[in-house]
């Protein structure tokens, strides 16, 4: 693979091959999860049906000026015996080596990193490894049933990066005895760990895990949808200050969770990051204090632009309210989430 400075990588579009892994056999029984309905499938995938799906993906990606990785997604991958690890891991080789794709990235548990595995992903040309940290609280991981300290993130942490690897570091929000600056210590924790990435995954109750029994019995609340949009509105702009990647916020719209069969309660919208894009927008907006009687015209990036006017046009609505004709318009002048207004006197 050619060597490409920083400033022309960041030029790559970037695109994942999703491959899930599903734990059958996970020993641990974290109050939230129940691996098998959240990843929506129940039987480890063959080889045979893994080359399938990467071949298919490629297929539909440009053949030039783009960074492909395999995804090794949906359990503790590490987790898995050594010899399987190593099966799934020989599949992708012949992909990196013909420059078919750029890197390997898988998620696993902080305990199941230790120094012959990270030897082994390493041999493998694993570039990224996420670890599901959840929180860095210790009570929101004991009353959650992590199975895990904070201190062990941070061991784990340290040792991948030590080894090489890109760092990424997964968050929940709204687990037992979370609070928002619970949420905000443990964004800032990921950060000074040096994760290059991050997920954010709001706790949504699913059929038969602890906190189903324990929402049925009212020991647990999840967090609203409104509640869930507000504390990751805060979450945001620390990573992106801080220059980490945030990949996703909400979980994936899987069958199961979408036909809601699985899906008991809790802060699940298809949507979930343009509805906290919407309200981030609708924070900056609020400064406009311009004649309401005349139109407005708002510019943004264009990359910014359906986030300014909101999810369904509910920054637009919200605005129509005060003033008398609302336009937004994209400027590729403007840079990142600063914005023009012009108004207009009639
Ligand atoms: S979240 Fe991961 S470690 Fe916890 S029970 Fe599910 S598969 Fe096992």
């Amino acid at each position: 693979m050619a060597f490409l400075p920083k400033p022309f990588e960041a030029l790559k579009k970037h695109f994942n091959i999703p491959v899930f892994i599903p734990e059958l056999a996970c020993p641990f029984q974290c109050a939230f999860c129940n691996q098998r309905k959240i990843s929506g499938h129940i039987a480890i995938p063959q080889s045979h049906e893994i080359i399938k799906t990467v071949n298919d993906y490629l297929a539909t990606f440009p053949k030039e000026n783009c960074h492909v990785e395999i995804g090794f997604f949906g359990g503790s991958f590490t987790g898995l015996p050594l010899l399987q690890q190593e099966n799934f891991l020989r599949l992708a080789r012949p992909y990196l080596e013909k420059g078919l794709i750029q890197g390997i990235r898988l998620s696993t548990r902080p305990d199941y990193i230790n120094g012959e595995v990270l030897a082994l992903l390493k041999d493998y040309g694993v570039t990224t490894i996420e670890l599901g940290a959840q929180s860095f609280d210790p009570e929101v991981l004991k009353q959650s049933y992590r199975g895990h300290t904070p201190q062990q993130t941070i061991d784990a942490a340290k040792m991948i990066l030590q080894q090489g690897f890109d760092l990424g570091l997964q968050m929940m929000i709204g687990l037992p005895g979370d609070t928002l600056e619970k949420a905000v210590t443990t964004a800032k924790t990921i950060i000074s760990l040096g994760a290059s990435n991050t997920r954010i995954y709001p706790t949504v109750v699913i059929k038969d895990t602890a906190l189903h029994t324990w929402y049925k019995q009212g020991k647990y609340k999840p967090l609203t949808l409104p509640q869930a949009v507000e504390w990751t509105k805060h979450l945001l702009p620390v990573f992106e200050n801080a220059g980490v990647q945030v990949i996703r916020t909400g979980l994936h719209p899987s069958e199961g969770l979408l036909s809601g069969e699985e899906l008991i309660d809790g802060p699940f919208h298809p949507s979930f990051k343009e509805l906290v894009l919407t309200e981030i927008w609708y924070d900056k907006l609020q400064s406009i204090h311009v004649n309401p009687s005349n139109p407005i015209v708002i510019s943004v990036a264009p990359a910014q632009l359906n986030h300014a006017i909101g999810y369904e046009s509910k920054n637009r609505k919200r605005l129509l309210q005060k003033y008398k004709s609302v336009k937004f318009k994209a400027d590729a002048r403007l840079k990142g989430k600063t914005f023009k207004v012009t108004s207009v006197d009639v």
